[in-house]
């Protein structure tokens, strides 16, 4: 079953080549904020000649170990042609910071839809989300790339007449990946990543798997399987795959939805189903059942969301304090290169 769902794509995809960061207001106007990361802020930008418009992703970064990092987000993002994977549309490389041009999507992020009033969440629709993110990731995975930051704020709806259709996000933590070389990370949101990244041992297309299996647990209840009262506590009940279904919250969820998380939120990497058997699982492939509104889950979504929510300004405002530092030093004749 192709539950596809045809996306409009601004432009066709390009190979974009940094270049420098003056060219950048001379090319574009910046108009209204659209959302703040890890590293920096998202802006609406508009082309000065032609009045497209994008978004504008704008980070911080002298040192060249971070450039190094965007190069490969930029090399990452050039091989990747997938509507449901955002494009890249040009990049600036300035003395101070780095501007992604990207291309814009209005939806805004899909947790924040699903927590409105008005949304009305059924595990039909939860089937076609996650069939979408599973489509994309099998596409990264055949490039053979690894995503590994698969969470709710990467994922975002196309348009907000089109809050059926997604788009994932941030490549800024995407690595290639070959199988005999192992590949191993100190990164990622506690709350989404696998045991193997916890334990700092080898990763794979299992890791990104986990992840979809976290998101999928918390698109159907609200509720995030591993958190613990401090970050410490969530990775240790990651090490320890610690996740039920105990909640009511869980009621009218079908057993067919939480066999496909239990698979997915395997300790063992290798065991866990990849994107084409997730795509082939019974759950995934009964798109018109469960029909039911999952009127827990929006409750939890609420406060989940929220709670993200303070979690991203605190690391934004934790980010900046290391930045400064970071600048200060950089500043300090004695230590610069
Ligand atoms: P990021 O730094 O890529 O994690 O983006 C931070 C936030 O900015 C996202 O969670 C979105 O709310 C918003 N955002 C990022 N990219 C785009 C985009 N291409 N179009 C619209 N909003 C975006």
């Amino acid at each position: 079953m192709d539950s596809t769902v045809s996306v409009q794509q601004q432009f066709s995809h390009r190979m974009v080549k940094h270049k420098p960061g003056e060219l950048l207001e001379e090319t574009y106007t910046v108009k209204d904020p659209l959302g703040s990361g890890r590293f920096g802020k998202v802006w609406l930008v508009e082309d000065q000649k032609t009045g497209d418009k994008f978004a504008a992703k704008q980070c911080a970064c002298r040192r060249a170990s971070q450039r190094k990092e965007f190069e490969l987000e930029i090399e990452i993002m050039n091989s990747l042609d997938h509507p449901k994977l955002l494009q890249l549309y040009d990049a600036f490389f300035g003395k101070n910071d780095v501007t992604l041009i990207l291309e814009l999507v209005t939806g805004g992020e899909l947790f924040d839809r699903i927590a409105d009033e008005a949304f009305d969440l059924t595990e039909a629709l939860a089937v076609k989300y996650i069939r979408q993110i599973c489509e994309a990731v099998q596409y990264m995975h055949g490039n053979m790339i690894l995503h590994l930051d698969i969470k709710p704020e990467n994922i975002l709806c196309v348009s907000p007449e089109r809050l059926d259709s997604i788009k994932i996000i941030d490549f800024g933590f995407a690595r290639k990946y070959t199988p005999n070389s192992p590949l191993k990370i100190m990164f990622g949101t506690p709350e989404f990543v696998a045991p193997e990244v916890v334990n700092f041992d080898p990763l794979g297309k299992g890791t990104d798997m986990w992840s979809i299996g976290v998101v999928t647990y918390v698109l159907l209840s609200g509720l995030s399987p591993f958190m613990g009262e401090d970050e410490q506590e969530t990775l240790s009940n990651v090490t320890a795959c610690d996740v039920d279904f105990d909640d009511d919250s869980f009621d009218d969820v079908s057993d067919d939805a939480k066999t496909f998380i239990t698979k997915l939120l395997d300790i063992r990497e290798s065991k866990r189903p990849n994107c084409a058997e997730c795509l082939e699982h019974s759950w995934l492939s009964k798109e018109d059942q469960h029909r039911k509104s999952l009127s827990a889950a929006v409750v939890n979504l609420k406060k989940f969301v929220a709670r993200r929510k303070w979690v991203r300004s605190i690391n934004a405002v934790r980010a900046m304090t290391r930045l400064q530092a970071g600048l200060k030093k950089n500043d300090d004749p004695s230590t610069s290169k």
